[in-house]
């Protein structure tokens, strides 16, 4: 059964475009097989939790219902988890996805064992793979592929840029951690790992292969884990093109929720293509 199909009419969309007058009505978690909630602007934004989203964690726990937490985060879910306690959430590792752990998983299941990698990401991708890979550092040492975060992450810096430009030239598969032109920090937009995917695949002329939001491969593998199929899961998410795109694609059920990038006012023009089953202000309204 598809996914969609099984989502109740409980929040049709034309009643979600007035969304701040809608009841708060407990939504039923029992027809799908997993819940899959977005982090940045679903579950936090910045270091404050947002409504709803330590509640509806606690309620998915009490329930027994299968569920994870995802994100294109270019850090480990073990670091994830550390920073969600902070904010109040108790997630265990084992159930939080990142784009790195994505971009980890690729390499270990797609090269021979161990595969040759350098570190152009984080210190997170490295605790991930240490011990597992065998690490690339300099120019001219056989290299299957170069994983590539951030501009600003601590591995990224211009001397291994260059470094990695020489591996990628030589053959090396570039895996971008995720195609984000751009995400949000404490001062304003910061450059994503798609910028820098992208200015490495130039300089070598190579293509990159991405492993986060809104790639399959990444839904893929995080149900591989959680021995779901996609079409059973429902997802929510803040972004009409990494969350539900997404997991649309791949048949989940979606609802949209308007406290990230997505707000309001953007809602009536949302092209069909790209609408989500249901619409909420905040989590406190499942
Ligand atoms: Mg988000």
């Amino acid at each position: 059964m598809a996914g969609g199909s099984l989502l109740r009419p409980w929040l049709p969309l034309d009643i979600a475009r007035d969304a701040l007058t809608l009841r708060r009505v407990p939504f039923d978690f029992s027809p799908y097989a997993a819940v899959l909630l977005d982090l940045d602007g679903t579950l936090y934004h910045e270091d404050h939790v947002l409504p709803g989203a330590a509640a509806l964690v606690a309620r998915l726990r009490s329930e027994g219902r299968t569920y994870a937490c995802l994100t294109n985060s270019t850090s480990s879910p073990q670091r994830l988890r550390e920073r969600l306690l902070t904010m109040g959430i108790d997630v265990p590792a084992d159930q939080i996805y990142t784009a790195a752990a994505a971009a980890a998983d690729y390499v270990l299941e797609h090269f021979p064992n161990p595969p040759r990698v350098f570190n152009l990401a984080t210190e997170g991708l490295h605790e991930m793979l240490d011990g597992r890979v065998h690490w690339v550092n300099e120019i001219g040492q056989p290299c299957d592929a170069v994983i590539c975060g951030a501009p600003a992450n601590v591995f990224a810096t211009p001397q291994r840029q260059r470094i990695a430009l020489y591996l990628l030239r030589a053959g090396a598969t570039l895996v971008g951690v995720c195609a984000d032109r751009v995400y949000p920090s404490p001062r304003g937009l910061e450059l994503g790992s798609g910028a820098l995917a992208s200015m490495m695949a130039y300089a070598a002329g190579v293509t990159p292969l991405y492993t986060g939001k809104p790639e399959a491969i990444f839904f893929q593998e995080l149900c591989g884990k959680l021995r779901v199929e996609p079409n059973q899961c429902v997802l929510v998410g803040d972004n009409l093109e990494s969350d539900i795109a997404g997991a649309k694609r791949l048949g989940m059920a979606t609802i949209l929720t308007l406290t990230g990038v997505t707000h309001a006012a953007d809602v009536p023009s949302i092209p069909n293509a790209l609408r989500p089953d249901a619409i909420i202000p905040d989590l406190t309204h499942l």
